[in-house]
């Protein structure tokens, strides 16, 4: 079967892509029969379904934490549009974004293991090191201001003016000068603007409203109106920026999801080391999720990123608590002091979930052990071999840019390679959110 014959048979095509030609768009390009097809049923699909381009698994790179060359394999994904909703789906199976690239790492047969941890906010009791930051942020800036959950925080101690802000991620110069600074002098890294524009400015996700029913409901105008202070564009992402004496001196690169709040990274001016912004800001997240909680009651947790065991530069991810880490082969959240006595046990990437105690560990003596393997190790078994329906879109280069639906199943006839990088990209979303996703090849 052609690619032309496969396509044929399509159900209707979403709204195009807005950048970039994908790797088939070549051998597409002189199938223009469809387009009038496409343009014509292209308004019938949802406007803002998540919209993501397989990039396939990476060739091995260095280790961002141990510094092993060639330690890390990561599966990768290039995000055009992405719902909030997908997003929090997508980090609930282990994913996490920089910029607009999404990448799962293959934590069967990478150097380190990357878990991902998350906060219960609301039975958040801050640690003795935590108080200790607080206390000196007290004695600088007055006990008013930071005990006060607010986000959107003036305050001016005899000294000093702090100020809390959360803004859109838009590019200024001034924060591209903090992280200038940042990056040469804590990771002693060269940057352009561009760069930093693309890893923290850029965003895939697409702001969302939730909470409209409560912002139209007049008795309770005066919440709706702090919710628009704290989010003015609903969720999605946003920078923490952090303002001493009217000088910018931190962002926190924050996502807002249906369910927590995700921290994307932190970047601060390092002449104010001493105020211990990395842990005073994620004790303001922490706040901002039990405070937007009251307004948004699903949003509950606070993403803190991954815990690497061994790296003493991660693991105050865990500290937190109450938290709980994610087991990555049955997607459920397990309470921490299991998961660090696992990890204790076994120095291999391991499993947490009681359900699977049977299987242990997941790799053992660099092997991969293919009855406990990540999903992308067996696509078809994790998808229970049940590919009917799955689609995956082919870029059309015609006229316009156009895009057309494949099954899965048709895929195949074309290409084995792009049947399996489909198979295995379905296999890392899951069935369900991928079939809500448009997933280009
Ligand atoms: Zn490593």
């Amino acid at each position: 079967m052609s690619l032309s014959d496969a396509m044929s048979t399509s159900p209707s095509p979403p709204s195009p892509p807005s950048r970039k030609e994908s790797q088939l768009g070549a051998k597409c390009s002189t199938d223009t029969r469809d387009s009038a097809t496409a343009s014509r049923t292209s308004t019938e699909e949802q406007p803002m379904r998540s919209m993501v381009r397989m990039l396939g698994m990476q060739s091995r790179s260095v280790c961002g934490y141990c510094k092993t060359i060639d330690g890390s394999s990561c599966y990768m994904l290039e995000s055009l549009r992405l719902s909030c909703e997908s997003y929090q789906g997508l980090i609930d199976r282990g994913w996490r974004r920089s910029g607009d690239l999404l990448y799962l790492t293959d934590h069967a047969d990478s150097c380190c293991c990357y878990y991902p941890v998350r906060t219960r906010t609301l039975d958040f009791v801050s640690g003795s090191s935590d108080k200790r930051v607080l206390r000196r942020w007290r004695r600088r800036f007055g006990a008013t201001c930071i005990d006060n959950e607010l986000a959107d925080t003036v305050c001016i101690s005899e000294e000093q003016q702090l100020k809390i802000v959360i803004e859109s991620t838009g590019y200024s110069d001034e924060k591209y000068r903090v992280f200038e600074k940042y990056q040469r002098t804590i990771h002693n890294d060269d940057t352009t603007p561009e760069r930093f524009s693309s890893f923290l400015c850029m965003s895939p996700l697409v702001h969302h409203h939730c909470g409209q029913d409560l912002l139209s409901q007049q008795e309770i105008s005066q919440d709706a109106e702090h919710l628009r202070t704290l989010l003015p564009h609903g969720l999605g992402s946003y920078h923490m920026c952090y303002y001493i004496d009217g000088a910018l001196v931190a962002v926190g690169v924050i996502d807002v999801l249906p369910r927590c709040i995700s921290s994307v990274y932190l970047f601060y001016d390092p002449d104010y080391s001493d105020l211990s912004l990395g842990s005073f800001s994620a004790l303001r997240e922490i706040a901002l999720v039990r405070q937007l909680h009251r307004y948004i009651p699903s949003i509950e947790y606070y993403y803190p990123g991954y815990y690497v065991p061994g790296c003493s530069k991660m693991t105050y991810k865990s500290r937190w608590r109450p938290a709980e880490m994610l087991d990555l082969i049955s997607y459920r959240w397990i309470p921490i002091e299991r998961c660090l006595q696992r990890i204790a046990d076994y120095s291999d990437f391991c499993t947490f979930d009681p359900d699977l105690d049977s299987r242990g560990i997941v790799r053992k003596q660099g092997q991969v052990l293919k009855d406990a393997a990540p999903a992308f190790y067996m696509p078809k078994q994790a998808l229970d071999n049940d590919t009917a329906g799955l689609v995956v879109w082919i870029l059309v280069n015609g006229r316009e840019m156009r895009i057309r639906p494949l099954l899965v199943s048709d895929l195949a006839a074309v290409s084995t390679s792009y049947e399996h990088v489909a198979l295995q990209a379905y296999a890392a979303i899951g069935k369900d959110l991928a079939r809500s996703m448009v997933i280009l090849v």
